[in-house]
């Protein structure tokens, strides 16, 4: 499976190329009349990207991993999250379509063999390697953020430079630069964005009194992040800010097994196929701690990702798809 949402201006291979995929795999098979010994199901999540809740809302919603907070919203009549499903649901029915009323609880996969996803490569680390696909080793932890910084509002003229010295957007500066050169001390192993700095009220004549930033870092490796989250807190601590957390994504290993799968029918195959991390979250992410779960990874002949820019060439992704169904079939003669 993988995702039919995206993000707003999106590119055209984000989710949606896994899902074309995995149709065209299952009729691939239907058409050769491949005798598996095990059934497929084909899987479109929606919601990956998290426009309601946190990302990968559709996988986690199957394998029965919803936050708490999440659980609460599904119970309250009027919630957000309520009202875009029956929104959802609506839709559905009007394109013809019909809605399984099965709880979500009950929806949880119990027994299934392995969770395989194509995707396309979020970043340009198989551009750089020189391989048209690739098979993902793990999927990135994801710890995130608000950061609020408190100061005293005043005129923007009268107020003479050195009172200013508590100044917060003075503040929101050392905090960015100090713990934006711990970051890059990690080297290749961390990287962390400030998607957001809200200023209040944010006009030219009015010295700001709050501000607030989105801080958001990721790393493949555990300690890391405990050490990029403690740094965070001391740095913020030492400038009187308050640090709420939004969210920690651990970082998830991927089965070598199935990766083992992957590798050998590229081999048979005769396609490059790359070991490689993924610095973006997946639905797989969802599936892993319950079924062997893998991933194979089509070249992004730009790198860029979650916008137009994103691209993909023809030949790769028929490398990609046959890569999938073989990996498949291979999963399939080797699994009990
Ligand atoms: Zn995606």
């Amino acid at each position: 499976g993988s995702h039919v949402d995206t993000v707003p201006a999106p590119g055209l291979y984000d989710g949606a190329l896994g899902v074309l995929c995995g149709i065209e795999c299952a009729r691939a098979f239907a058409e050769a009349g491949y005798p598996g010994r095990h059934p497929l199901e084909l899987i479109a999540f929606s919601d990956e990207e998290g426009s309601v809740t946190m990302g990968t809302w559709g996988s986690r919603a199957l394998t029965a991993a919803l936050l708490d907070s999440e659980r609460h919203e599904l119970s309250c009549e009027d919630s957000a999250l309520r009202q875009t499903l029956a929104q959802s649901e609506r839709l559905i029915r009007q394109l013809g379509m019909c809605v399984d009323p099965t709880p979500l609880e009950e929806l949880a996969p119990t027994r299934a063999a392995a969770y395989l996803e194509l995707h396309i490569e979020q970043g340009a680390l198989l551009k750089g390697l020189g391989a048209p696909t690739g098979a993902v080793t793990g999927i990135v932890g994801v710890n995130r953020y608000l950061v609020t910084l408190r100061g005293v509002a005043g005129h923007a003229g009268t107020v003479p430079m050195r009172e200013r010295r508590n100044d917060v957007v003075w503040r929101v500066a050392r905090l960015v630069h100090s713990y934006w050169s711990y970051v890059e001390s990690f080297g290749p192993d961390a990287v962390m964005n400030i998607g957001d700095i809200d200023i209040h009220p944010g006009s030219f004549n009015v010295i700001p009194d709050r501000a607030a930033l989105s801080v958001e870092f990721r790393s493949l490796h555990v300690p890391i992040l405990e050490e990029l989250e403690r740094r965070l807190l001391d740095v913020a601590g030492s400038l009187g800010g308050e640090v709420e957390v939004v969210g920690r994504d651990k970082p998830v290993s991927l089965a070598p097994e199935v990766r083992e799968a992957t590798l050998r029918a590229a081999a048979a195959l005769d396609v490059a196929c790359a070991e490689i991390p993924s610095w973006a979250g997946h639905d797989a992410m969802s599936f892993a701690p319950f079924m062997p779960t893998g991933m194979v990874f089509v070249r992004n002949t730009t790198g860029a990702s979650h916008c137009e820019q994103e691209a993909a060439d023809r030949d790769d992704i028929q490398a990609g798809l046959e890569l999938l169904a073989a990996s498949v079939m291979t999963l399939d003669a080797a699994q009990a």
